[in-house]
């Protein structure tokens, strides 16, 4: 391998997001997102971060992700980064479903995209958005190695116990329903970043890791390796999120179709786009919500208590699956930003050896830093996630190992 350099994409139903890396130093070269694609306001916006510029902008129809690509191509050559260039090492994809078959990142080939395509019916929204800029990145550079990157395979680690549903395991295995998770390349780099935080070996710490973005997961990570989390057949379990609903007792849907007359369509959108906290104030963005707080709205102050709540429960039961815990990470857009939520998510859990330093919480930055006071026995740490750096880490390590 003579190339340094990683393309990292991230492609959506209508959207595809990139950065390019040299793994040198890790450092970013360039990164950027077209939005809408297929649609007339399709927006191409390209940040050239090794040429220290300005981020260009470009409004104009792009038909498909083929199209999409070859403007983020062009867009890499004006700044000197071609992607026909000899020091692009590889392609990374991030791709939301492995299943249980594909527990690493795994370099593709047709066989690795049959399996992909065999996944889609446990993850109908984002495998086939996740394929297409596969095949287009294949088509465009057939030569260089791609890597898939899976958000489940960190989570693959999972014992059954906490992997199955309490169903008959036939009709499990026939559809292929269990927990399987997701965030994993979040909640894998999430957990290492905490473990050298506390100047330990990732093998030597128990850690729960929240990331609380617009979607929300909790993991308990057991010496490096998961052993539980809070999302399970798709990203809707769990914890309240920023339009899903989180755990529920499947009942409600039943009553909702029967007794509400909805339809089952009806009501996937209303859990997964209508609920969590949107659903309950109206917003799902914590800024709007804190200020509205201010304000004295009490649907805002509700909605941030159920949320908060939902998140405590997470922290207890988290404990008692891992026993012992050196830190909970907060992590994401909430977990990074939100100083609110992570004093409330702990308020009242000095028993557990779990408190914020209200000084400290208060600090903002953008490097991982502690929390808690130093005498708590359990840190409390804030770790700004990176998973473009972790899939160009896993990325590059795995070429290198094939070459
Ligand atoms: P993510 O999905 O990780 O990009 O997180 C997006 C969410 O982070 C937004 O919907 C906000 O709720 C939240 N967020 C971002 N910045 C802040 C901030 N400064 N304070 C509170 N919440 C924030």
């Amino acid at each position: 391998m003579t190339g340094t350099r990683v393309l990292v994409l991230n492609s959506g139903s209508s959207s595809l997001k990139y950065q390019l890396l040299d793994m040198r130093d890790s450092s970013r070269l360039a990164a950027g997102l077209v939005e809408r694609i297929g649609e007339q306001t399709c927006r191409l916006k390209h940040t050239p971060l090794a040429a220290g510029g300005d981020a260009r902008e470009a409004d104009g129809p792009i038909a498909d992700h083929d199209a999409a690509l070859k403007a983020v191509a062009q867009e890499l050559a004006r700044d000197g980064l071609g992607l026909d260039s000899p020091d692009l090492a590889a392609i990374g994809h991030r791709v939301v479903h492995g299943g249980m078959f594909f527990t690493e990142p795994t370099v593709i080939d047709d066989a690795v995209i049959a399996e992909i395509e065999r996944l889609i019916p446990v993850a109908p929204l984002h495998n086939p958005a996740n394929l297409t800029g596969i095949r287009t990145a294949r088509a465009l550079r057939p030569d260089l190695p791609q890597v898939a990157v899976f958000d489940t395979a960190f989570h693959t680690t999972m014992p059954e116990s906490a992997a199955r549903y309490a169903i008959d395991p036939r009709i499990a295995d026939r559809h292929r329903i269990r927990r399987y998770g997701f965030h994993g390349t979040s909640h894998a780099y999430v957990s290492r970043a905490t473990a050298e935080l506390l100047g330990k070996a990732p093998e030597d710490v128990n850690v729960i890791v929240l990331h609380l973005g617009n979607g929300a997961s909790a993991s308990a990570v057991r010496g490096g390796r998961c052993v539980d989390t809070s999302m399970g057949l798709t990203p809707l379990e769990g914890l309240v999120m920023g339009t899903r609903s989180g755990d529920m007792d499947p009942a409600v849907i039943f009553h909702l179709a029967r007794v509400g007359g909805m339809s089952m369509d009806e009501i996937d959108t209303l859990l997964n786009k209508r609920s969590g906290l949107f659903g309950l104030c109206g917003d799902n963005d914590m800024r709007e919500i804190r200020r509205r707080i201010d304000e004295g709205d009490e649907a805002a102050a509700l909605a941030f208590d159920i949320y908060v709540h939902r998140l405590k429960k997470y922290i207890g039961a988290y404990y008692a699956v891992l026993g012992t815990v050196d830190a909970v990470a907060f992590t994401a857009g909430v977990g990074e930003n939100a100083a609110p939520v992570r004093e409330a998510a702990v308020a009242g859990l000095e028993g557990l050896g779990l408190a914020v330093d209200p000084g400290r919480n208060a600090v903002r930055g953008d490097r991982p830093r502690i929390v808690s006071p130093d005498a708590a026995r359990v840190a409390v740490a804030v770790v700004p996630t990176d998973e473009e750096l972790e899939i160009a880490t896993q990325t590059y390590a795995l070429v290198g190992k094939n070459t």
